[in-house]
């Protein structure tokens, strides 16, 4: 695994859009490396029961990797699943081979939420909460 010698500084704190957020802790360039979404690899099958486990609880956890793998991030993962998602993002998800990172999306200063769009497809019963009168549903 190729990881860079230093990834920047963020917090996991309560957060006004959803549960617990994801914060910068300093100054993040745009596209740099931010995290890497960890969690359990399993396949489609062993995703949707989970999932619908977790959407019951209204958290989306289990983020699809490519056609065959998802990660479950409820299961060995780290803050990265606590990043919530926006519709106007500043992050970005990025699929390198089995490993998903999340990167800058523009510039962020410290002490911004981070944010990244979901792209589910499920069953999208979570109602969106990114801004005030965003219609979607996740
Ligand atoms: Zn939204």
């Amino acid at each position: 695994m190729s990881r860079p010698v230093a990834l920047p500084r963020i917090v996991r704190r309560k957060s006004k859009v959803h549960g617990f957020g994801v914060f910068a802790k300093e100054d993040i360039n745009k596209n740099r490396r931010i995290i890497d979404y960890a969690g359990e690899l399993i396949d489609h099958k062993e995703s949707y029961k989970r999932e619908t486990r977790y959407l019951k609880k209204g958290c989306i956890w289990c983020f699809t990797v490519n056609r065959r793998w998802v990660r479950d991030g409820n299961v060995g993962g780290n803050d990265a699943r606590f990043i919530n998602h926006a519709c106007k993002p500043n992050c970005y998800s990025q699929v390198i081979g089995r490993e998903v990172w999340i990167r800058a999306a523009k510039n962020i200063k410290a002490g911004e939420e981070l944010s990244y769009d979901y792209y589910t497809d499920g069953d999208q019963i979570i109602q969106c909460k990114c801004r005030p009168g965003c219609t979607r549903k996740l």
